[in-house]
């Protein structure tokens, strides 16, 4: 491939040359002017040129393409990236199922309305979460608890359009997302908390939560998600996948 990108370089910039430059023509000329007329010699030129340039590129284009598919016998080792465990596990095919709800009061009490005041509207359905992305996420709240001692709540997931523009407009400190701006209306983000004791802990105050976003940030990250506490918004609690499922 590397070839072909020379030869067509070479032939484009050649081409050009000739086209453009009166004085690429006029030493061409010179030399062929022993063979003929300065008109002849001139014209000669010119369709070397034009020749050149209709002639060698599709010429280049038909050599370079088909090249792209990487044979396998291509004489270069494979790109072996090392896979992480838990992925893995994932890609046998084991299915997560999603932990049983919090009774829904456990969403609006004064505590969480504090931190999160509008999440008697979210919803908390696994099922409206895109397949990939919810697997990915089971998967981590099972490293959180099994691993770390976290249990973990879904808090919002699915967002409608409508419900992602009445969130923006209550202000930049909720989200500056507007409508379809956020992979909550894809159903590839999520919001998540900690429960301990049969409580919600929405808190970014509290250590025993701060180490638990850590932890849930890093485990997301393995997994191949985005974490929002890296964001200039630090948005602890989120995380998403984008479309390309990376
Ligand atoms: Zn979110």
């Amino acid at each position: 491939m590397v070839l072909y990108s020379l030869l067509l370089f070479l032939s484009a910039g050649m081409a050009g040359a000739l086209l453009a430059f009166p004085a690429a023509r006029d030493v061409l000329s010179q030399a062929a002017r022993a063979l003929g007329t300065r008109r002849h010699a001139r014209r000669a030129a010119l369709a070397l040129a034009a020749f050149v340039l209709l002639g060698a590129l599709p010429l280049a284009v038909l050599l370079g393409s088909g090249s792209n598919d990487p044979a396998p016998d291509a004489g270069r080792a494979p790109v072996r990236r090392p896979v992480n465990r838990q992925v893995a596990q994932l890609l046998e095919g084991e299915h997560l199922t999603p932990p049983l709800p919090l009774p829904p009061l456990a969403f609006t009490t004064a505590d969480v309305t504090l931190v999160r005041p509008m999440l008697g509207g979210a919803s908390r359905d696994w099922g409206q979460l895109d397949d990939t992305f919810s697997q990915r996420l089971l998967r981590v709240f099972q490293v959180m608890r099994e691993q770390h001692g976290y249990d973990m709540a879904l808090l919002e997931g699915y967002r409608s359009p409508q419900r992602q523009d009445q969130l923006a407009a209550a202000g930049p400190h909720v989200t500056s997302a507007r409508a379809y701006q956020s992979q909550h209306q894809f159903g590839q983000a999520a919001d998540c908390a900690f429960v301990r004791d049969g409580k919600l802990v929405i808190s970014e105050r509290d250590p025993w939560a701060m180490r638990g976003y850590r932890l849930y940030g890093e485990t997301a990250e393995a997994m191949g998600l985005t974490w929002g506490g890296r964001w200039t918004m630090m948005d602890f609690g989120h995380v998403e996948m984008r479309s390309s499922g990376n």
